[in-house]
């Protein structure tokens, strides 16, 4: 179980040949996909930096340096920080580190909103005022004053950041904000000073400080909501960290004695009661239980542990004592390592996201030339500079693309949380996507719809009339015992479970070799020898002269040929069961439209059989491993959305070359690992929701980005005053209440793809 999720991590790290260097930042200060879109390209203009992937969500950046490079962190924070950003080391073991830094976000957000809003009162009570038809009148110097305590105080961020975008020669929505509000503050200081006697006479109807007060007010109203509800939906993942206990029992020279969990170290011995959650990662020493695993596999139903047995940390431990051996702990448990794949996942992959960030680069210059015509074409049209000014005041507040930048991320996150806890590994937000739009479904025969248990059924032995140059059922099969000892294939585990069940002898083999999807080879007792395809020992021209449709009877069996000394020995005959819920799933795709074809390495009798059980209609059957990369590639060069499904080492490179790979959780550590997806709970059921779950996904993502796309179109003509004929006119503050809204409402539109959970999780 633990080499299991350890391997489907392992992917997590894609250079492990040291050729590069990896650096997990905290940035701050990003608000919107344009302000992650220029982290990004800044970090890639660094020298020596091979690739940057920021996440808008997590406030984090992973950035990969060719390791001959002398490019060090200094550089790449300054990189950072010249683009107007703020970046820490967060190094790549603080598993749960971002939530301290977002939660001192959080405040900073809450703080700066509650401080604009206790010095905005005046202006707040004038309003109030006014409903109750009194006029209270505010002297225009003790305006100035407070305002500019606001724009310098709560709104210092804002300026700060827009400053430093401007110093590199770049823009970004803090800009547009600043702008807004300087303008305005600047336009009613001038006019209130008497400074432009002809625009206008110093009266208080003339002027607007309350626009750029609000303004700072209502953005950090927005970002302060924004902040609670991105905590939210990241708490979905953290929250499964969150079952890790906080204590231990560390058994030391037979006392125990018990601990901060953090200070488990690897090695050390932990006692494990009923009822309680592991503390880390480990082997059974001592004891026997069953652990619920349902936190990592979705499964409910607890599986059994004896000693020798991995575990892992956060798991329940349903009803022994036990005592466990520590092998990995904090950040490197398998669970914690589980959701800081999933964190660095999200988001930034997705195509439909690559969109976004693309049009928010262009955005703010855009805007800003938006506002310019709107302020020239009112001037034109006689409006006076009061008028004029707050429209495009309001143009500039008002298309601020927060909303669009955080549609996709928000989306994915949720998803890819909520899967998480059904037993589903998303390793890349893009998978998550494409997943729901598959036009090709390839499934791998064995281990993927069939469980991959097999059973022997018989043995033949070759020749078995004449006793000359016969071998015995128990010489094939031992042979074929010592040959797959070395193989995880589900043939050898098969194999080698009969040959233990008989009591027959061990042979040592002296050397062994897997071909991937073919058979093995090797040499017993200076013999050759070798099992497996029927193409594979006939290549190594080995002559098989049985008919497998006549001698294998019964369709649904699985052919070992067995050779020894160059010469076809025995065949021995496996049947596998398919999985119970194949069929349904292969029933409901098919419905939704999904072509569907079966792929399998195994002769076609076999194949067609199994297909015809699960009602598939198109069977490539006899393929090599690297024919089902073919077939995938060919699928695609056809324009098709291609998932393919496997388990095998052998469906590996099919599995990388598919838009979506994805892996069964108890196959071979190859295919875990290439796989986008992993369903740890190795069933087809949880294909299908997955499958659900990632339309679920696509469908709230577009409706986040068109919803924000509507409400930037229909906000930007509003607030440019063109449906001021029907006196429908939108305050530069009013205009920064909208923007604020459409990102929060955005953030809430993700959050409820969680209403899917039922819907999707439990038509099992
Ligand atoms: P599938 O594509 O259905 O998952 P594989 O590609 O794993 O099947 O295997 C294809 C065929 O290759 C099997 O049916 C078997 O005949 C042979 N084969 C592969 N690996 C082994 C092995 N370790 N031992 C014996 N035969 C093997
Ligand atoms: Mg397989």
């Amino acid at each position: 179980m633990n080499r299991q999720f350890q391997s489907a991590i392992a992917n997590a790290t894609p250079d492990g040949d040291g050729a590069t260097r990896e650096l997990r930042l905290a940035i701050a200060g990003m608000t919107c996909a344009s302000c992650s879109a220029s982290v990004e390209r800044a970090l890639r203009r660094v020298p020596g930096v091979r690739d940057a992937t920021v996440n808008l969500v997590e406030s984090s950046a992973f950035v990969r340096i060719d390791a001959r490079s002398a490019t060090r962190e200094p550089e790449v924070i300054g990189a950072i920080e010249s683009a107007g950003y703020r970046a820490t080391v967060r190094g790549m073991t603080a598993g749960t580190e971002p939530t301290d830094s977002s939660l001192g976000e959080l405040r900073t957000a809450r703080a700066n909103f509650l401080l604009a809003l206790a010095l905005s009162t005046p202006w707040i009570l004038q309003m109030i005022g006014m409903a109750w038809g009194q006029h209270i009148s505010l002297v225009w110097p003790l305006e100035a004053a407070l305002a500019l305590l606001v724009l310098s105080w709560p709104g210092r961020a804002f300026f700060v950041s827009a400053w430093r975008a401007l110093r590199g020669g770049r823009s970004n929505m803090d800009t547009l904000v600043a702008l807004g509000a300087t303008s305005a503050f600047g336009y009613s200081f001038a006019i209130a000073a008497n400074w432009l006697p002809g625009v206008g006479a110093a009266h208080a109807a003339n002027y607007y400080f309350e626009s750029a007060v609000f303004l700072v007010l209502f953005i950090a109203l927005g970002k302060w909501l924004e902040h609670v509800a991105r905590g939210r939906a990241r708490a979905a993942l953290l929250t499964l960290l969150d079952l890790s206990p906080r204590r231990a029992r560390r058994l030391t020279n037979g006392i125990e004695q018990l601990i901060d969990a953090r200070d488990i170290l690897v090695g050390d011995r932990v006692v494990v009661l009923p009822g309680e959650r592991l503390p880390a990662d480990g082997v059974v020493r001592k004891g026997n239980t069953e652990i619920d695993e349902s936190l990592l596999t979705g499964e409910a139903l607890p599986v059994a542990k004896a000693e020798w047995d991995s575990v892992c940390g956060g798991t329940l431990n349903t009803h022994g004592r036990i005592e466990i051996e520590v092998t990995a702990n904090g950040s490197a448990t398998a669970l914690a390592q589980i959701v800081q794949l999933v964190r660095d996942a999200q988001a930034h992959s997705a195509p439909i996201q690559r969109v976004a960030d693309r049009l928010s680069a262009y955005f703010v210059p855009a805007v800003i030339a938006l506002a310019a015509l709107t302020l020239a074409s009112w001037l034109l049209a006689g409006a006076g500079l009061a008028a004029a000014l707050g429209f495009a005041i309001s143009v500039v507040v008002i298309a601020c693309p927060c909303a669009l930048g955080l549609a996709t991320p928000t989306a994915i996150l949720v998803g890819s949380g909520m899967a998480l806890r059904h037993g589903i590994l998303i390793k890349n937000g893009a998978a998550l996507e494409l997943l729901g739009r598959t036009q090709l479904l390839l499934l791998d025969k064995t281990g993927t719809i069939t469980a991959g248990k097999f059973e022997l059924v018989r043995i033949d032995v070759r020749n078995a009339a004449s006793t000359e140059g016969a071998h015995t059922e128990r010489r094939v099969l031992e042979v074929a015992a010592a040959l797959e000892r070395g193989s995880n294939h589900p043939l050898a585990l098969a194999i080698v479970a009969a040959h233990a069940a008989r009591e027959f002898d061990v042979l040592t083999i002296d050397a062994m070799h897997e071909r991937e999807g073919l058979g093995i080879e090797g040499v017993v007792a200076g013999t050759p020898v070798c099992a497996g395809r029927r193409g594979f020992l006939e290549r190594a021209g080995i002559v098989i002269d049985i008919d497998d449709a006549r001698d294998g009877g019964d369709a649904a069996v699985t052919a070992v040929y067995v050779a020894i000394g160059g010469r076809h020995a025995g065949t021995i005959w496996l049947r596998d069961r398919v999985r119970p819920e194949a069929e349904r799933i292969v029933r409901d795709f098919r419905a939704a439209g999904v072509d569907i074809a079966l792929v399998t390495g195994d002769r076609r009798e076999v194949g067609e059989h199994v297909a015809r059980v699960v009602g598939i209609d198109r069977v490539h059957a006899d393929v090599l491993p690297r024919e089902k990369l073919r077939i995938v590639e060919e699928a695609r060069g056809a324009g098709r959305i291609v998932t393919m499904v496997g388990d095998g080492i052998n469906d590996a490179p099919a599995l990388a070359a598919a838009h979506t790979g994805v892996a069964m959780g108890g196959g071979a550590d190859a295919a875990k690992e290439t796989g986008d997806i992993v369903l740890m709970r190795a069933s087809l059921s949880s294909l299908r929701e997955a499958w659900l779950l990632s339309r679920a996904t696509l469908r709230r993502i577009r409706l986040n980005l068109g919803w924000a796309l509507v409400y930037n179109l229909l906000g930007i003509p509003i607030a440019a005053g063109a449906l001021s004929g029907l006196g429908i006119v939108l305050r530069p503050e009013f205009a920064a209440l909208a923007m604020a809204l459409s990102s929060v409402s955005v953030v809430a539109s993700s959050l409820a793809l969680r209403w899917n959970e039922r819907r999707i999780f439990t038509a099992r």
